[in-house]
């Protein structure tokens, strides 16, 4: 099983610190960060360094997680995110430069990421392409994982919606899920910082970790080398 912490930036700090509080509480040691290097344009990693060195001493894995984090508004996609598929209808020019402003950020906070999980994860038609280009090893969507070299992993998400209606339909629905992802070898649940605000939520987690603790702790880096 996959933890990963979605949305991690200086904007959410005060939310990874309840997150991070609650996973040691379960006793997860191994959990994944899905870092935004400039969230919302105003959030550039390489002005938090206060931040970056706090990150660095959890000393655990950390993935791209988008540019900006901010998408269009597309009606297509309202279901599944608003506003935050970063790269819906991106071209590649575009595609190109926001992962590569994103890893030169990260670089120069001295951070280097191989995996990529887009905002939402909605991908667009170049943007694998794109990634390959920037020397990432592999992308993570919803239900799989994807190794450019060799292999997908299935492995579906377990989340909570952000948006009224439906973040009521999956708290209802999330121990039905995990029952039913009881079938695939590797799940991951995918904690964003907003759970943080929604105390229904993080009794939830709770909740979750515990019904899983059959499940070991492994990471997206792991996961791809054993195959
Ligand atoms: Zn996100």
């Amino acid at each position: 099983m996959v933890i990963e912490l979605h949305d991690v930036c200086p904007y959410y700090q005060k939310e990874l610190l309840s997150i991070l509080d609650m996973l040691y509480c379960c006793e997860v040691n191994k959990f994944s960060l899905l870092l935004i290097p400039n969230f919302k344009g105003t959030n550039r990693l390489d002005k938090y360094l206060d931040f970056v060195e706090f990150i660095n001493r959890l000393d655990q894995e950390i993935i791209m997680h988008g540019c900006y984090h901010i998408g269009k508004k597309d009606i297509k996609y309202l279901l599944l995110t608003y506003g935050e598929g970063e790269f819906i209808g991106l071209d590649r020019f575009e595609t190109f430069r926001r992962l590569d402003n994103g890893k030169e950020i990260l670089n120069k906070v001295q951070i280097d990421v191989k995996y990529f999980v887009p905002p939402a994860w909605i991908s667009n038609k170049f943007l694998e392409e794109e990634l390959q280009r920037l020397n990432f090893s592999g992308v993570g969507y919803r239900w799989y994982l994807k190794d450019f070299n060799r292999f997908k992993i299935y492995s579906p998400v377990l989340t909570f919606s952000n948006r009224s209606v439906l973040s009521f339909l999956s708290k209802v629905t999330s121990s039905i899920f995990l029952k039913l992802f009881d079938i695939f070898s590797v799940i991951r649940l995918a904690i964003h910082m907003k759970d943080a605000r929604d105390d229904e939520k993080i009794t939830l987690w709770k909740k979750i970790i515990k019904m899983s603790n059959h499940r070991r702790m492994i990471s997206y880096g792991e996961l791809f080398s054993k195959g």
